[in-house]
């Protein structure tokens, strides 16, 4: 029924004389309840909106397609990424069981191990990216056994709290990475007068929360506000993925794999070890021999590992990611109005900088800073630059006077 002879609100048909405010607009009017009302049903439209976070596998998640996924963002490691997809995938399918099946699916948290800046932190973070989950990075190496100086395990999940706005629903169903868990190894086989409350303490501290159990939080983190209030977080729905460089394990497992040929006698029998990437043959017994302690290793069931990245790998990671680095450099030169175009061996010429500097792959963006901060100091005053081509020649001489080629030399 509308009422067209008087004024009256357009939404709730009060009338002028029924209200204290009624503002005219082009073809209508509101009155101040309506106001009220939308602006209240705004603000609980945006606050879901910055914790929303969607829980069920989709149909479209299948394995493949988280793996297509994370080829977007991550180059190579296809073994880890498969091996990630199907560990996620089976993860929120049991998310999804049902409570009243017989066979419970148990959980199946990670460990990743390769060398520093080979991708560890990236699928892990592409993954959650993926499946929209609350996600919280943590280093192992901050914690310490409960009453020595450090943090308790339990401000892992203080993190993934505060990732998702206290939300203790989503923080339940999130995925939490623990950097560097090789830093946490047992000093030492020789059981000791001196506890080792960083290490082989942590670790034991660590078996429940992965398990899956009901961990008192303190919301803020830390021992240094005692007085706050207690939160209860389930922590048998939340992903672990564990991650470390864990230096030196290769010579544990050529050890090992050294000692398994012995055996041999015949040639065509005979495994031939790919020496420059030994990771490949990685097993859970080579952790144990790092200092894990078999509890912690039998709780990380899926195991994978990430390969060294080579020069091919290098290239790619510079230009070809979604996000990778050359594309974010000009996309901040286009926010200036000018191009930037890079001769194509300029990038053969970062990546070998980045193999001769042992970088890897977090170096490439040193190296590309170091080349372009002068441009990009320079062209922001001059209106008349359209392009910028990083050139060889330019590209070897502002290396040549950078920080970075400096503290080589110098070394
Ligand atoms: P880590 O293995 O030490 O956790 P990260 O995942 O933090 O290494 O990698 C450091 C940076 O190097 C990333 O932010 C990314 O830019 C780059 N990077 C490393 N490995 C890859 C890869 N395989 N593909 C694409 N980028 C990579």
């Amino acid at each position: 029924m509308k009422k067209k002879e008087t004024q009256h609100c357009s939404f709730c048909l009060r009338e002028k004389d029924e209200v204290n405010i009624l503002i005219a607009g082009q073809e209508g009017h509101i009155c101040e309840n309506c106001i009220a009302q939308a602006q209240q049903l705004m603000e609980e439209e945006l606050n879901q909106g910055q914790k929303k976070y969607k829980f069920s596998l989709q149909a479209s998640m299948k394995p493949k397609a988280i793996k297509e996924y994370l080829d977007q963002y991550v180059i190579g490691q296809d073994e880890a990424k498969k091996i990630l997809a199907v560990a996620v995938y089976n993860h929120y399918k049991r998310l999804n069981q049902k409570t009243q099946d017989d066979v419970e699916i148990e959980k199946s948290n990670i460990i990743m191990v390769g060398e520093t800046g080979t991708g560890k932190t990236l699928l892990a973070k592409s993954i959650a990216k993926y499946l929209n989950v609350p996600f919280a990075i943590v280093d192992a190496t901050v914690f310490t056994e409960a009453g020595y100086v450090g943090e308790d395990v339990e401000s892992i999940l203080s993190r993934l709290l505060q990732v998702c706005n206290y939300d203790i629903n989503a923080a339940e169903k999130g995925i939490v990475y623990i950097d560097e868990i090789d830093k946490i190894a047992r000093k030492t086989d020789n059981p000791s007068i001196t506890r080792d409350v960083s290490g082989e303490g942590v670790q034991q501290a660590l078996l429940k929360m992965l398990e899956g159990t009901e961990v008192l939080v303190p919301p803020q983190g830390g021992r240094k506000h005692p007085e706050q209030k207690m939160v209860k977080v389930n922590t048998q729905n939340i992903l672990f993925i564990c991650g470390g460089a864990f230096d030196g394990i290769d010579k544990i497992i050529a050890r090992r794999t050294a000692t398994h040929m012995i055996g041999f006698k015949h040639k065509e029998n005979e495994i031939k070890t790919d020496k420059n990437n030994l990771l490949q043959y990685l097993s859970p017994q080579d952790l144990k021999g790092f200092g894990l302690i078999p509890e912690l290793i039998g709780r990380l069931p899926v195991l994978a590992h990430l390969d060294p990245l080579d020069k091919h790998a290098l290239r790619e990671i510079l230009t070809e990611p979604k996000n990778a680095i050359v594309k974010q450099y000009k996309q901040l030169f286009i926010l200036e109005g000018i191009e930037l175009q890079f001769e194509s061996d300029v990038f053969d010429f970062i990546v070998e900088k980045a193999i001769d500097f042992k970088l890897g792959a977090r170096g490439l963006r040193s190296i590309c800073e170091a080349l372009l901060t002068d441009a990009m100091f320079d062209l922001p005053s001059k209106t008349n630059v359209k392009e910028f081509t990083l050139t060889l020649d330019y590209a070897e001489e502002k290396f040549k006077t950078s920080k970075l080629n400096k503290l080589k030399v110098a070394s």
